[in-house]
C-alpha cells in the first residue's frame, strides 16, 4: 500500500505506531495490576514511540497518570496541554525547583536543599507541591537507605507547601528474575513504608514485576517496556498478551548490483562472493539502526530476510538482496515489524547488537518521523520539525 509519502518528510525513513496496540497494552497491564493504579511510563520519548501520543492514548487507556526522567520531558507534555499527574523519576536538584511547582509536576526529591526549595516557591505561589522520596534498596543510584529516609520524611513533612504523597524503591534484578533480591527490596520498601504510615502511595513495580510479581504491584505501579508490546525476559511471554506497537521502515532508494570481489560500505568489509545484487536503505545509525548491527542483522523487503551487508553508515546501509528477486528502488524495507508473514523485533536486533530491546526502542531519533494509527487509520504525524501529533494538538485546551 503507497503511504502518503511526501506529506511528512524528504527523508525516506519512519517509525509507525500503533496506539491502538499500546492502548491494548496499557489496559492488560493495569488488569495485571488493579487494584493499583498504573503511570505509564514515556521517559526518552516514550522509549522512541512519541511521548506525547503515547502519554495521551495512554491516559485515555486508563493510566492515572504519567512518568518521565526529567523536568523538561515534564514540559514537553505541560506546553502540548497533558494535564495527568506526572512523575519524575530521575534524581532532582535544587535549582529546578521552580520550574517543578510552575510546571506541576511531581518529583522524586532525596535532599534537603531542594524539599526546601520547592516548599519555598510552593508556599510563595500558594500551592501544594507534592513530592516521591525514593528508598535505596539495591540499586545504588540515588535514594536514601531506610533510616535516613524516615528522618527526611519526618523533616520534610513539617515544611510549608509540600506534601509526600509517594515513597518508592525501583528493582535491581527483577528482569534477571532474581526473585531473592527483589524479594528483599521489597520487603525493605514495605519495612520502611510501615515507619511512614501517612504517606499514603507506594510503588516499586515496573513491567517486569507487573508481569512476574503482581502482588507486588501495592499502590501503584510503573509501566514501560510492557506498554510497547515487549517483555523484560522470554520467561515472561506466558503471562498476558502484550501487541509491539512500533515498526520501523525505510524505503529503498537505489538497486545496483557489485561483481564478484566487489566491497561494500565504509572500511570495505563485505566483498562480494558472487555477482551480487545491493539495495541502499535510507536508515543509519544515526535513525537508531544501531553500527553493531553491520554485516550481522537481517532485514525484510518483499517479505523476504535480507542480510545487512557492509557497515552500517550515519544515514543509510546496504542490502544485500541477490536472493530477493524483484527488489526495485521505492521498496519498503521493514527494520523492526512485520512484513509478508515475516517478522524481525527489537529483542532480536538487542541480541545481535549485545544490547536490549529498551536500548534499541530508545535510540530510535528524533528525525525519525513517527505515523499514528489508531482503527487502521493515520491520525497524527510528528517530525523534527513538528511535535505534536494533530490528535493531542486537536485535544488541548485552547490557548495553549
Ligand atoms: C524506566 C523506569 C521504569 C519503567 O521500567 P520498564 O522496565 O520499562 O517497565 C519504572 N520505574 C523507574 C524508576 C524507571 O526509571
Amino acid at each position: 500500500m503507497d503511504a502518503p509519502r511526501d506529506r511528512w518528510q524528504g527523508r525516506p525513513c519512519w517509525a509507525e505506531i500503533d496506539l491502538d496496540a499500546i492502548a491494548h497494552n496499557v489496559r492488560v497491564l493495569a488488569e495485571r495490576a488493579a487494584p493499583a493504579r498504573l503511570y505509564a511510563i514515556i521517559k526518552a520519548n516514550a522509549y522512541g514511540h512519541g511521548a506525547l501520543a503515547v502519554g495521551a492514548a495512554a491516559l485515555e487507556a486508563g493510566a492515572a497518570g504519567l512518568g518521565v526522567v526529567c523536568v523538561d520531558e515534564g514540559a514537553e507534555l505541560r506546553a502540548a496541554g497533558l494535564d495527568a499527574p506526572v512523575l519524575l523519576v530521575g534524581a532532582t536538584q535544587a535549582a529546578e525547583a521552580e520550574r517543578i511547582v510552575e510546571l506541576r509536576l511531581t518529583p522524586t526529591v532525596c535532599g534537603t536543599q531542594t524539599a526546601l526549595a520547592l516548599s519555598r516557591f510552593a508556599a510563595a505561589r500558594g500551592v501544594t507541591q507534592r513530592i516521591h522520596i525514593e528508598l535505596e534498596s539495591g540499586l545504588n543510584r540515588h535514594g536514601l537507605p531506610a533510616d535516613d529516609l524516615v528522618a527526611f520524611a519526618e523533616s520534610v513533612r513539617a515544611l510549608p507547601g509540600i506534601e509526600i504523597e509517594g515513597v518508592y524503591t525501583h528493582f535491581a534484578a527483577a528482569e534477571e528474575g532474581d526473585r531473592a533480591f527483589t524479594d528483599a527490596q521489597y520487603r525493605a520498601l514495605l519495612e520502611v513504608s510501615a515507619r511512614l504510615p501517612w504517606i499514603p502511595v507506594r510503588h516499586c513495580a515496573a513491567t517486569a514485576s507487573i508481569l512476574g510479581a503482581p502482588e507486588m504491584a501495592l499502590d501503584l505501579v510503573r509501566a514501560g517496556l510492557g506498554m510497547y508490546g515487549y517483555y523484560p525476559a522470554p520467561g515472561l511471554r506466558d503471562t498476558v498478551p502484550l501487541r509491539r506497537a512500533l515498526t520501523l521502515k525505510a524505503r529503498i532508494s537505489r538497486v545496483g548490483e557489485v561483481e564478484a570481489g566487489g566491497t561494500v560500505g565504509y572500511g570495505r568489509t563485505w566483498t562480494a562472493e558472487r555477482r551480487s545484487t545491493v539495495a541502499l536503505v535510507m536508515c543509519g545509525y544515526a535513525d537508531g539502526l544501531r553500527r553493531a548491527l553491520s554485516n550481522r542483522a537481517q532485514l525484510l523487503v518483499r517479505g523476504r530476510r535480507a542480510p545487512i551487508a557492509g557497515r552500517i553508515a550515519m544515514d543509510m546501509c546496504m542490502l544485500d538482496v541477490t536472493d530477493v528477486p524483484g527488489v526495485a528502488p521505492d521498496d519498503e524495507v521493514v527494520i523492526m515489524g512485520e512484513q509478508g508473514g515475516e517478522s524481525i523485533d527489537a529483542d532480536e536486533l538487542a541480541e545481535i547488537a549485545g544490547t536490549i530491546s529498551w536500548e534499541m526502542l530508545a535510540g530510535i531519533s528524533a528525525r525519525v518521523p513517527r505515523l499514528y494509527y489508531r482503527n487502521g487509520e493515520l491520525a497524527g504525524v510528528t517530525t523534527l520539525n513538528e511535535r505534536v501529533p494533530e490528535f493531542v494538538r486537536a485535544a488541548a485546551p485552547a490557548g495553549r
